[in-house]
């Protein structure tokens, strides 16, 4: 179990209270080189009635049962910022990344016009499935590799480098040999074997928490990417199943600033999954933006009436302009930079 301490003077007394907590146990507790001393391992398994006894102990932020053994995906303070580089965008690291495009890739012409749409309104990112894990096998499942190809055709058009989804093995060596960014969606999230490929496949991994995943199954999840050698993993919120019946799924923004203590890797959120909704879409933007995430996944397309997928919660470029437009003038007051100034 990790323990994690917020910044206080009453810092020391509480870390003493948790190392004595643990020796009754009988367990052993150790610094972790995470933030300057705020944090304790405690070793041996995961226990769920010790987590809440500790985290009751005033000064203790977070308690974490993640297992014991190396966790690359925690926070070293000693370590530069992580910044992710994907072409000339660097993620990460102060600057609020725009990721917008369709759910799916349908058509030359829906893919090219929505890429020049969200090029001109300040995306840095352009999305698009060409693989698409659908609930209803009788819903339309992705163009496959003619998708892929269109995708790069837009790259190539605009400049915008691309972000796509692969579902299992064999698609994952497709979207790795022609997308910027590999997305591991919600459903896929504990794909151990299609997450260790991804830690080999050569590019960074957009890693979508599963929709009833822990932070601990999230951060592990990235543990078997980063353990496979590949340190770039950016984290994405996209909603999780609770009983609120609302919206299509609870977007968890209290997840946002956890991660950022905990870990170096970015944190996205994606409010056109969790909400399903269009007009949910901006403000969520927004407050995904002062809480803290690195950047925004958006659904964009040029006539949403008609899209082959996520139509509810996709918007027109007209309205992605504006939310683009209102998030790079935000930017600044929550000290991040946008990424693109258009
Ligand atoms: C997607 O981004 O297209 C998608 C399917 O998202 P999720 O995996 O979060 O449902
Ligand atoms: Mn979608």
């Amino acid at each position: 179990m990790i323990v994690f301490f917020s910044k206080s003077e009453g810092q020391p007394a509480a870390r003493d209270r948790v190392v004595a907590l643990a020796r009754e146990l009988g367990r052993k507790a150790r610094s972790l080189p995470t933030e300057g001393g705020g944090s304790l391992r405690i070793e041996g398994p995961p226990d769920p009635a010790m987590a809440r006894w500790i985290a009751a102990i005033p000064g203790v932020e977070v308690v974490l049962p993640l297992p014991s053994g190396p966790a690359r995906v925690l926070r070293d303070p000693s370590a530069e910022p992580h910044r992710i580089r994907v072409d000339g965008l660097e993620i990460g690291a102060g600057s609020f990344t725009l990721v917008a495009g369709p759910c799916a890739v349908e058509d030359a012409e829906q893919m090219l016009g929505v890429a020049r749409a969200v090029r001109s309104a300040g995306a840095d990112l352009l999305r698009g499935g060409a693989f698409k894990p659908r609930t209803s096998p009788y819903d339309f499942q992705g163009l496959g590799a003619p998708g892929l190809a269109l995708l790069a055709r837009a790259r190539e058009e605009t400049g915008l480098p691309v972000i796509s989804e692969a579902i299992d093995e064999t698609s994952l060596a497709q979207v790795s040999g022609v997308a910027d960014v590999v997305q591991i969606g919600a459903r896929n999230m504990q794909n151990f074997a299609l997450l260790k490929r991804a830690g080999a496949c050569g590019r960074p991994v957009f890693l979508k928490r599963g929709m009833s995943a822990t932070i601990e199954d999230l951060l592990m999840s990235a543990e078997y990417v980063l353990s496979a050698g590949n340190p770039d993993v950016i984290l994405c919120e996209r909603g999780i199943r609770t009983f609120s019946n609302h919206s299509r799924f609870t977007l968890d923004l209290g997840i946002v600033p956890v991660l950022k203590r905990v870990t170096h890797l970015p944190v996205f959120v994606d409010p056109s999954h969790a909400s399903g909704s269009r007009d949910s879409v901006a403000p969520l933007s927004r407050a995904a933006l002062a809480c803290g995430a690195d950047g925004v996944m958006v659904e964009v397309h040029p006539e949403p009436q008609r899209a082959l997928c996520d139509g509810p919660q996709s918007l027109s470029p007209e309205e992605f302009a504006s939310l683009a437009s209102t998030l790079r003038r935000l930017a600044p007051l929550f000290a991040r930079q946008p990424e693109t100034v258009s």
